[in-house]
């Protein structure tokens, strides 16, 4: 185990090497180790065509150092994207030395923290700003730290959650970090946009990237250039595991942060999406049947302390459509409806093991301390989620 993870009163693994999945004490979560090493691979493969696009997979998903050093070494990419310090610092820990942090660090104790894991030997770790202020924050606290910080421009290409406005205001703001040299470095622009990942069609979903998305990058980094604060090796980073490979299409971004290809769920699984851009489900919740009061109802021990429902109830593997579907039953409960079901419902005897498909792996995942990775129906190891809880 990294150093600080063998905190005491932590849950031990609940699987153990060499034995069958089946025998994993649930619920758990599991990682198809093959299916992840075919996502990692299709996803190497869609970025070939564009050499100039760095993949810098998203953390923030599986929060685990082991899991991260997988993606690096399967996909080729050099350094990860963090969405809190505590998963930055896990990396770190874990051995992931090249981090972009693509969120606001705000607070002087966490500014204190982002600038101590910055000035540790090997480590390459950029940031995101979007308020002067916030500038100013870390400028004092990086000269402190006597390091010179990385700092990129978050910009509102319409997501309308964090980031400055596209044009003047980015350029305004990426000026203030030019003038606070040497103790920070303007490293670029992220430009990412959430609510478009999920848009179903392929058609509407690559027009949202290359048209608002794309205008408004184009319009920051030409307001950067007017305001001589631009250099084309700077860095234009976003897009998902929705829309990355348009991100890559526009020749403007070099870098993209897809995550949940790791993994994938059913939110995204439900996406429509070209071939090469496909990807299959890694990550299940193993979880057992604690009681069947009746033929059409059986009852889960994975309620939502094991499953997050954000994006809609899980889904099982093994039963068609409409057969057998997932309800809260409270937070150590999970319903299951099967009045629909005909053959499936053999599966759900009292006593049996039943995968679940996540519908949204980051939240899943955040509710769980280990993963078990399998292969050929074996488990293999337990890696621990480090980074997950409240996210500080
Ligand atoms: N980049 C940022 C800033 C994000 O907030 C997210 C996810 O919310 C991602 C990248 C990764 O997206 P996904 O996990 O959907 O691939
Ligand atoms: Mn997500």
């Amino acid at each position: 185990l990294p150093a600080g993870m063998a905190r005491p009163g932590l849950p031990g693994p609940p699987a153990r090497a060499g034995f069958p999945v089946a025998a994993t004490d649930t619920p758990a979560l599991l990682l198809d180790l093959a299916a992840l090493e075919r996502n990692c691979a299709r996803i190497k493969a869609a970025l070939g065509p564009f050499p100039h696009v760095a993949l810098r997979p998203h953390a923030k998903a599986h929060k685990s150092s082991a899991v991260a050093a997988m993606t690096l070494e399967l996909t080729g990419a050099r350094g990860v994207c963090c969405q809190k310090l505590c998963e930055a610092e896990a990396m770190v820990d874990g051995g992931i030395n090249d981090i972009l942090l693509s969120n606001e660090i705000i607070s002087q104790s966490k500014i204190e923290r982002l600038c101590q894991l910055a000035a540790r030997p090997g480590v390459k770790l950029a940031v995101l700003v979007d308020d002067a202020g916030n500038v100013s924050d870390l400028a004092r606290e990086a000269a402190r730290a006597n390091i010179q910080l990385e700092v990129l421009v978050e910009v509102d290409v319409g997501q309308n959650r964090c980031g400055v406005a596209p044009g003047p205001a980015t350029a305004a703001l990426a000026s203030a970090i030019v003038s606070h040299s040497p103790a920070l470095r303007f490293g670029g622009l992220q430009c990412y946009h959430g609510l478009t990942q999920h848009i179903r069609s392929v058609a509407e979903r690559r027009a949202a990237i290359l048209g608002p998305v794309l205008a408004a990058t184009k319009a920051s980094i030409a307001a950067c250039e007017a305001a001589g604060v631009w250099s084309p090796d700077l860095r234009v980073t976003g897009g998902g595991t929705g829309t990355f490979i348009f991100e890559a299409e526009t020749g403007v971004f070099n870098e993209v942060q897809a995550g949940s290809f790791v993994l994938m769920d059913t939110d995204y699984t439900d996406n429509d999406a070209e071939d090469k851009v496909k990807f299959e489900p890694v990550l299940h919740c193993l979880a057992t049947v604690m009681s069947r009061p009746l033929p059409e109802r059986a009852v889960l021990d994975a309620g939502t302390k094991a499953l997050d429902l954000g994006c809609g109830p899980p889904r099982f593997v093994g039963t068609k459509p409409g057969t057998a579907t997932y309800r809260s039953g409270g937070d150590e409960h999970g319903i299951i409806d099967l009045s629909g079901a005909a053959v499936e419902s053999d599966m759900f005897k009292v006593g049996s093991v039943v995968w679940v498909q996540p519908s949204h792996c980051d939240p899943t995942v955040n509710l769980h301390d280990w993963f078990v990775l399998h292969r050929d129906g074996i488990v293999q190891d337990c890696v621990p989620i480090e980074a997950r809880g409240p996210g500080r």
